[in-house]
């Protein structure tokens, strides 16, 4: 093997989950900047079918999830997958990782999240079996109480407090290592506004238009099925 042929880097595939009740413009931003900063071989956009750490009574069918995900996603190389959906029961991100770890062989896989949720990972059924498949991809959420850079130090200490004494923070990758589990990267998403699928939903039922919240699209559907009244 030539010494070019070994730095070659691993493939990568980037998983990108949620709820997408219903998909918004900072989703659609975080996509574009993976895209661009990341630079996966493959991403995933995974809408997932019963999360586990919402109320379900307040999640529209996938099927109008799934619709309005193809139309923000038009045009952008992700995949958008089924695999949750199909999937019985509850959506556990240790069962996605799973699965796609026999898809894709010896690719390194990372989750995308919002900053709000990397700060209750440690709640997530199996969180380091997850982490011996999966780095994470922490984005920036302005908003959530950490504003728009992402606090390294409290991320570390989060870390090694709350998931493993192992990590420590590298200058040359950027990111958080350990010497068994994955990859934790931080990643600032410049121009992600606070918003959320609850504030789109809010704004609906108030009898609003968010028209700066969500594709043109996506907001047509939204009427056009009358979601969220
Ligand atoms: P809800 O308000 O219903 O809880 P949400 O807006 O958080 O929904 P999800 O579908 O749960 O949307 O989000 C999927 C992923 O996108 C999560 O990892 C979440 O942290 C991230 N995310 C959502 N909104 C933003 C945002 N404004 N900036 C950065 N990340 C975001």
């Amino acid at each position: 093997m030539d010494k070019r042929q070994s730095k070659q880097r691993r493939s990568r595939v980037v998983i990108f989950g949620g709820t997408f009740n219903p998909v918004h413009l900072a989703h659609t931003h975080v996509v574009k900047e993976l895209l661009r900063l990341i630079v996966p071989d493959r991403l995933y956009v995974i809408p997932a079918a019963v999360p586990p750490h919402k109320q379900s009574r307040e999640i529209i069918s996938s099927e109008h999830r799934v619709a309005m995900l193809e139309m923000a996603m038009q045009g952008l190389p992700v995949i958008l997958s089924d695999m949750e959906l199909k999937r019985e029961g509850k959506s556990y991100t240790v069962d996605t990782v799973r699965d796609l770890r026999k898809e894709v062989d010896d690719a390194e896989i990372y989750l995308t999240m919002g900053v709000d949720a990397f700060f209750e990972f440690h709640t997530w059924r199996d969180d380091r079996t997850i982490l011996s498949m999966a780095g994470l991809i922490v984005v920036t959420r302005p908003g959530v109480g950490h504003g728009a850079d992402l606090p390294r130090d409290v991320m570390g200490r989060y870390l090694t407090d709350r998931i493993d004494p192992g990590y420590t923070w590298d200058n040359e990758s950027g990111g958080f290592v350990h010497p068994v589990l994955c990859s934790v990267i931080p990643l600032t998403v410049a121009l992600v506004s606070p918003l959320s699928s609850t504030d789109v939903r809010t704004c609906i039922e108030q009898g609003d238009r968010p028209t700066d919240l969500l594709h043109p699209k996506v907001l047509r559907y939204i009427e056009d099925k009358g979601l969220y009244r």
